[in-house]
This record gives structure tokens, C-alpha cells and sequence, in this order.
């Protein structure tokens, strides 16, 4: 996910490493390299014009500490500005306590995700305790349908369908459905088109003022770059929706959309979804979002989701040791075996600071640890709580038991020592926000 514009944006930074001070000239070199990878990454001109003129006004006023680097400075006030632009706090899902079912009405082009959403969306309220009922009123693309009762089945949440080429009808009777059925939610899928039409908009406008929903998500594609804010004002210059759902941010590579849409139609990103599977979804936080962007991983989600898979007492530990630098090889393999129970691979490795760059990037669908597993197995339970013993012999040793070379072991030994670095460095960055707020 943006590995383009972080790439790019850590090439600016890293110009300012080294430099005592921040002056005039760095600055404008540094915010010339901002722009360019911002502009890059297809962010909206205005969005990155205003952002651009914020950073430098920030980066030269009274609020800089003398005591943090300058690069380490403009990464917290990129990243806060970053934050910002992408909507500041987390806005949950709002349902409605008292009117039930609550309805969530799904709307967007064809092709942007709906239909997965929705069932993704049900699967999260039911495990929150909820007991949705999903409405497939999607009539025009047949296997719309079928495709939503086929996930629901996946997810365990009945599917509403009729046989009725009329929506409005399908989904007035889900929602009776939902009433007799004792269902709280009501998730309804709607139709979409190729491209925004008129008939469309005036068929989910009907259906959003007959159901009144408590929100009425925009489910947009956000490898469509500005082409998807672009559709995301139009659907809400008409439909007023109450917050957006990024897709197929596992695609994306370049972040415009998800740094652009906010700012233009001033809606709230309410989930991302990050790769096929119905586990693949998330609930949009600014603050985790731009400082995966900037590079910094992202070790509060991946907690998180670790929480949700696993059992407390291990994460709790993982948490302490990752934050106070104690992690060793022990606690890399335990790591490995439980990342295997998590979900979809790819999201979790990149929210895992140096885990992105350790392994590559095609193909982690199918990512091979064995040769890892294996090398970490033939080391003494010494070597493994300090790697740095594990001298040229030992190595041969290690290469020998794990039939492995001794630059696999190499390789490995190398990059476990890069994880432990930047790690240490996100967590001293992260130390450094919070001075500078308190400071301020
Ligand atoms: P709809 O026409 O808007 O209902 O779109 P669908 O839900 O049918 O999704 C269109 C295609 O995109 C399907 O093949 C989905 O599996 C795929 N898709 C949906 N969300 C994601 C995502 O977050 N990542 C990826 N990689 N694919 C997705």
C-alpha cells in the first residue's frame, strides 16, 4: 500500500538528515521533494498546495524544538498534517440505538466493492453482537445476487433476496424481513453502474429517503486515483452520503485518493478495505494511515488486529517487548507462527515496521517462511536471545542444520538487525510526538 509515495516522501526526508538546523533553503528543498511526490502520487493539486504551504509555515514558525532533528521535526509535522487532511479522528460506524433494524444503505460504481463490503461489513457486526440481515438489492447485475447470498453463506449472515427487477420493493421487504426476523442491522446492497448515471443516482436517492438509513456509505475504488473523488463529489453533490469506504487499497500503490477525497467532498473515510478475503477490512484511522505513509509502519493496528486473533496474554507481552526494544529471535519466530493465524498477509506485513522491507513483495499471498522457520530452529536458545554471538562458525553450524546457505542466515541475521533498528526508531520518533505536543 503507497509504496510509491513513501519511498518517494522518505527520499525527502532523508535530505534533511544531518542538517543541524531548519532554514529557509532546507525547507524549500525539502517541501519541493514533498510536493513532487505528492503531485506523484496523484493527490489532488489544491490538497497539496495547501498542505505544502502548512508544512512550511509550521516547519519555520515558533512551535520547532530546538532539541529534535530537523528531519525527525517535519516527519511529526507532516505526518499531524497528513492526519489532518485525512479527516483527524477515527468517525465510527453511527447506528442508531433505538430504530431497529439500524439500516446502512451501500452505494458506489459497479465493480468498486459493494457487494464485498457489504458482506465484510455484516461479518464485523455480527462478531460485535450485532444480528444483521443482508438486502441484495443490486437487481440489474444478476449475479450480484448470487454473489452476495454466496458471501453471506461465507459469513454467516442470511441474505434477503426476491425475485423483483423493482429495488425499492426488494428492499422495503428487507426491511420488514429484518423486523419480523428480530435482525438490528439492515445492511442493503445497491445497484451501480459503470459510470455515474442519472437513473442510478435517482434510484439510490429513492431508496435512501424511503429508508432513511442511519448511514449511507460511499463505497469507492481507490486505485481510480482523483477519477475516484472525482465520482465521490458526484455521488455527493446527489446523494449527501455520510462516509466513504476506501477499496482495493491493497492495489494501491500510490495514495491519492485516500489523501484527496476527504479534503474535497468533507466526508469522512469510514473503513478501507485491503484485499478480497472477508477479512480484509479495517476501520480508517487518519493519524495510523499517514504515519504508514510516511514509512513509520504501524504497530498500533497490527496490535490490534493481533488482539483480535489471538490470545491477550501473548500480544500484551509481544506490545511491551516491541515498545521497550527487547525482541529477539524468540520472539520473531512466535511472531512468524502467528502471523500465519492472522488474516490476509499482505495488510499484516506492512503494518509490521521492517517486516515490509524483509520480505518481498510479490507474492506474499504465498509467502514461504520454512527457510526462515527452519534457520531460526537451529539456533541455541543463547543465539536466539542474543543474535549478536552468532559468529562465522556458528553460522556454518546454523546454514548445516537448517539445509539452508550461510548467506541465507546471512541475509536473515542482517535483516532481523534492520527490524530491531527501526523499530527502535519508531518508537523513539513516537516519543518525540509526544514532547513536542507537551512542549507546544
Ligand atoms: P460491486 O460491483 O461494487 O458490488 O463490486 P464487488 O464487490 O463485486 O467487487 C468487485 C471486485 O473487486 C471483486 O472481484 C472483489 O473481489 C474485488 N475487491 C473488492 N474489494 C477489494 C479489495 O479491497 N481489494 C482487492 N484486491 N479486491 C477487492
Amino acid at each position: 500500500m503507497f509504496e510509491s509515495l513513501s519511498d518517494k516522501l522518505d527520499g525527502a526526508f532523508k535530505k534533511l538528515a544531518g542538517q543541524a538546523t531548519i532554514n529557509e533553503i532546507n525547507i524549500g528543498i525539502a517541501m519541493r521533494d514533498i510536493k513532487r511526490a505528492l503531485l506523484g502520487a496523484d493527490v489532488n493539486y489544491k490538497v497539496v498546495k495547501k498542505l505544502v504551504e502548512d508544512v512550511r509555515q509550521k516547519s519555520l514558525g515558533e512551535g520547532v524544538i530546538k532539541s529534535v532533528s530537523p528531519a525527525q521535526m517535519i516527519v511529526k509535522i507532516v505526518s499531524d498534517e497528513l492526519t489532518e487532511l485525512m479527516g483527524g479522528e477515527q468517525k465510527p460506524l453511527a447506528l442508531s440505538s433505538s430504530r431497529l433494524p439500524a439500516v446502512v444503505m451501500v452505494a458506489g460504481l459497479q465493480g468498486s466493492g459493494k457487494t464485498t463490503f457489504a458482506a465484510k461489513l455484516a461479518k464485523r457486526l455480527k462478531k460485535s453482537g450485532r444480528n444483521p440481515l443482508l438486502v441484495a438489492a443490486d437487481v440489474y447485475r444478476p449475479a450480484a445476487v448470487d454473489q452476495l447470498k454466496t458471501l453471506g453463506a461465507e459469513v454467516s449472515v442470511p441474505v434477503f433476496s426476491i425475485e423483483e427487477k423493482d429495488a425499492m420493493k426488494v428492499a422495503m421487504q428487507g426491511l420488514e424481513a429484518a423486523k419480523a426476523g428480530a435482525h438490528d442491522v439492515l445492511i442493503v446492497d445497491t445497484a451501480g453502474r459503470l459510470q455515474i448515471d442519472d437513473a442510478m443516482m435517482a434510484e439510490a436517492e429513492a431508496l435512501k429517503n424511503a429508508l432513511k438509513p442511519d448511514e449511507l456509505l460511499f463505497v469507492v475504488d481507490s486505485m481510480m486515483g482523483q477519477e475516484a473523488v472525482n465520482t465521490a463529489k458526484a455521488f455527493n453533490d446527489r446523494l449527501d452520503f455520510d462516509g466513504v469506504v476506501l477499496t482495493k487499497l491493497d492495489g494501491d500503490s500510490r495514495g491519492g485518493a485516500a489523501l484527496s477525497i476527504r479534503h474535497v467532498v468533507e466526508k469522512p473515510i469510514k473503513f478501507m478495505s485491503v484485499g478480497e478475503k472477508v477479512d480484509d477490512l479495517d476501520q480508517f484511522y487518519p493519524d495510523r494511515m499517514a504515519q504508514r505513509i510516511l514509512g513509520m509502519g504501524d504497530i498500533v493496528s497490527f496490535v490490534e488486529k493481533a488482539q483480535e486473533s489471538l490470545d491477550m496474554e501473548a500480544t500484551l507481552q509481544m506490545q511491551k517487548k516491541l515498545m521497550k526494544n527487547e525482541f529477539d529471535l524468540n520472539d520473531f519466530f512466535d511472531q512468524l507462527q502467528q502471523l500465519k493465524k492472522m488474516g490476509s498477509m499482505q495488510s499484516l506485513i506492512e503494518m509490521v515496521p521492517g517486516l515490509n522491507k524483509m520480505v518481498p513483495k510479490q507474492d506474499l499471498e504465498n509467502l514461504d517462511f520454512k527457510p526462515i522457520e527452519a534457520i531460526i530452529s537451529s539456533m541455541t536458545k543463547e543465539e536466539k536471545s542474543r543474535p549478536e554471538i552468532i559468529n562465522g562458525s556458528r553460522r556454518q553450524r546454523i546454514a548445516l542444520g537448517s539445509g539452508t546457505r550461510v548467506q541465507d542466515v546471512n541475509m536473515l541475521l542482517k535483516q532481523f538487525g534492520e527490524m530491531k533498528k527501526m523499530m527502535r526508531s519508531v518508537s523513539k520518533l513516537s516519543g518525540n510526538g509526544r514532547k513536542i505536543t507537551s512542549q507546544n
